[in-house]
């Protein structure tokens, strides 16, 4: 630590790592693991451990970090607001100018219809408040009946009580039960999962279950649909283009409003500022958070449309908000790093170091025998892992020791769920950068087998 004068702690590695085990309640902490990777800084897109050792965070940690590690500017911005109003509430009639101005921008970019800004701390926070939102919004038209939400198997929308019921796996809710209830889960469009639409076309598919689902609960028993426009968690899951210009038809045929959590994907991830683009689709509430200010501070923004701002905020306005809810050194954060975003031209790097990239991951990857499918939408990626490539059967044992391995014999950061490795990098990625990650995929994934290990 002492050689590489990049650690400033109190304690020895080891003291560190004995503490974190005593001391430290960590998410996600695969079972019995003793061992620790101490961060000590950030430049880029590479972080060192205490032990002074290097790596590529080709993951930009959760896919929030756009403009990279160890921007003077932001901390700059931070500063400068922490020295002259560090923090205020927006409740009722009080404000700030930066939250005035961050809501001005943030609904400028958006697609046309989204005008207004509610602000939270993060990516759950939006899904609640997305929740509460579509279900007031049909309360104070006189329709409470409308209290279902659908959502989608596979789905990840947070942690709360109601984005964790929105999550469409089991984990977010088995044993933390009761969860909210009224929620429909349907069937997300995924190309590659040929054998979830038993022969038919993926959107044709998805249609009907929806339209059949909307007949069955009612439509006047459903407040919203929520989706990721693009599924991050599941691994960059890119749907048909026609997918959701057909649902959004459907939802609004029927009075349903429709939410995007973009939390993953808003602010350049995909080549576009906010992935609705993509898809020529305006929904009513638009989620984001993580990348608004590349995770520098947490913060998030609930983009809504007119018509549901006006009428949630009718008689007596909208009657809940965070402590948080307009932070100002939040918000300074963010449009500094949005001027960043714009100045630097990190949506068009996205779309073509991401096209490169994933020119890369697939010219050297397809073809060996535990990988399925490289997936890929701007700087959003993933590799999924198979043990077999007829079924696209999971790894046994996923694909944990395959992340694992990267992180130890390649010195690459990326985040894995049980059938993929994500890669998200910093939008700031250069090709040579992207010539690594490769590299480095490569030598390691050359070397796995169907049964899930590394030789
Ligand atoms: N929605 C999506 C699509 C996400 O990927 C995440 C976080 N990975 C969340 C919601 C939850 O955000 P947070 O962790 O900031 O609460």
């Amino acid at each position: 630590t002492a050689a590489t004068g990049i650690s400033r702690s109190r304690h020895a590695t080891g003291e560190l790592v004995r503490l974190d085990r005593e001391r430290i309640l960590h998410p996600l902490l695969p079972d019995g693991r003793q061992d620790r990777t101490v961060l000590v800084k950030g430049e880029g897109c590479r972080v060192w451990d205490a032990d002074g050792r290097e790596y590529l965070d080709a993951s930009a940690v959760l896919g929030v970090m756009q403009v990279g590690h160890g921007r003077r500017e932001l901390a700059a911005a931070a500063a400068e607001q922490l020295g002259r109003l560090d923090y205020f509430h927006t409740w009722g009639t009080i404000t700030n100018d930066r939250a005035i101005e961050l809501a001005t921008r943030l609904t400028d970019l958006a697609p046309p219809g989204l005008d207004r800004v509610f602000y939270t701390s993060g990516g759950s926070e939006g899904n609640e408040i997305a929740l509460r939102l579509a279900r007031y919004y049909h309360h104070r038209k006189g329709a409470s009946g409308r209290n279902w939400v659908l959502s989608r198997h596979t789905a990840y929308h947070g942690i709360g009580y109601g984005s964790g019921s929105l999550s469409g796996s089991p984990v977010y809710q088995d044993g933390f039960g009761p969860v909210v209830p009224n929620v429909h889960f349907l069937t997300p469009p995924h190309p590659y999962q040929k054998q979830w639409y038993a022969g038919e076309d993926p959107t044709d598919f998805c249609v009907r279950e929806l339209e059949a689902t909307i007949e069955k609960i009612g439509p006047e028993h459903i407040a919203a649909m929520i989706g990721e426009p693009v599924m991050g968690g599941y691994g960059a899951v890119v749907p048909p283009a026609d997918y959701w210009p057909r649902v959004a038809e459907v939802l609004r045929r029927h009075g349903i409003l429709l939410i995007f959590d973009e939390v993953v994907t808003a602010f350049g991830r995909t080549g576009r500022w906010y992935s609705a683009e993509h898809f020529g689709v305006v929904p009513d509430i638009l989620v984001t958070a993580k990348g608004i200010t590349s995770g520098y501070i947490p913060h998030g923004a609930v983009l809504v449309s007119e018509e549901v701002s006006e009428v949630v905020g009718a008689e007596g306005g909208f009657p809940i908000g965070f402590t948080y809810t307009g932070h100002p050194t939040a918000c300074a954060v963010a449009l500094s790093n949005l001027d960043i975003i714009e100045k630097e031209g990190l949506l068009a790097n996205a779309t073509g170091t991401g096209a490169y990239l994933a020119a890369g991951l697939r010219s050297r990857l397809l073809g060996l025998p535990a990988v399925g499918d490289v997936r890929q939408i701007g700087l959003m990626l993933a590799v999924q892992l198979v043990s077999d490539q007829e079924t696209g059967a999971d790894l046994p044992g996923g694909t944990l020791r395959v992340a694992d391995a990267l992180r130890e014999q390649a010195g690459i950061l990326v985040r894995n769920n049980a059938h993929a490795l994500i890669v998200s990098p910093p939008l700031v990625l250069d090709r040579s950068t992207a010539d690594k990650i490769v590299d480095g995929f490569c030598f390691v994934l050359e070397r796995l087998g169907t049964d899930g290990s590394v030789r």
